[in-house]
């Protein structure tokens, strides 16, 4: 299967979830995980119509967005304070905004750079120890901390899932964090625009869109498996 039949299944599987779930959003966005991916597996998914892809290093998505400026490239992985500002500018959302040192870096360099920064904010809603995420009850003074930070917009939630044999044992996990954007959302607050809750990924983003997910990030089941040496 080519990388265009690869996304067009995807599409597919999407709407199938869309469609026999009440709790699922009316659109919901595929953003391509490109990582470690050469630019023209990029530009394939490009030319089959795919816009979104995500990186979750700073050091390949600067010259992927370089390469292909018009796609929108969402920076998905851990962002270290001295990588920021590389990527002001470069990038339509940062999915993985988790401790206020970094808030503290996008609001310098955003301002610096005369901009607003969408991000979101990631919850490690498992408390797993070996991932980055704001745990749940830190969740609503670190919204209200951004109040203090108006280069920064805060979108929406994100979460990576626990891994899990089952990918059914998921679906509590993505229904908590459903709970919490609707309750940061109908806080209402200025600075905040609850628009994106971004989970799911090849294996489990089927239940992420039955329980609402508006962006998945897919990765090997458009581009194939990753090799890291
Ligand atoms: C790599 C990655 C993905 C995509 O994972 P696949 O299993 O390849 O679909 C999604 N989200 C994040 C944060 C990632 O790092």
């Amino acid at each position: 299967m080519s990388i265009a039949d690869n996304i067009k299944q995807i599409l597919g599987n999407i709407e199938a979830a869309r469609l026999r779930s009440p709790r699922a959003a009316k659109q919901v966005h595929l953003l391509a995980v490109s990582k470690t991916k050469p630019i023209e597996a990029v530009t394939e998914a490009w030319n089959s119509g795919q816009k979104w892809f995500g990186e979750n290093r700073v050091q390949e998505l600067v010259p992927k967005q370089e390469a292909l400026p018009d796609a929108e490239w969402h920076l998905i992985g851990h962002l270290q304070t001295n990588k920021v500002k590389y990527i002001i500018g470069k990038t339509a959302l940062i999915h993985s905004l988790d401790n206020i040192g970094l808030a503290d870096e996008i609001e310098k360099r955003s301002a610096a750079a005369g901009l607003i920064t969408d991000c979101l904010v990631q919850v490690n809603i498992a408390e797993e120890e070996q991932k980055s995420g704001l745990y749940v009850p830190e969740l609503a003074s670190f919204i209200d901390a951004m109040a203090d930070r108006p280069h920064i917009k805060i979108k929406g939630l994100m979460t990576i899932g626990p891994v899990v044999e089952d990918p059914e044992d998921i679906r509590p996990v993505f229904s908590e964090l459903r709970r919490l954007f609707e309750r940061e959302k109908a806080r209402d607050l200025p600075f905040a625009d609850f628009q994106w809750l971004s989970r799911g990924m090849s294996h489990d983003y089927h239940i992420a869109v039955e329980e609402g997910a508006n962006i998945v990030r897919v990765g090997s089941s458009i581009f194939g498996a990753r090799q890291y040496n």
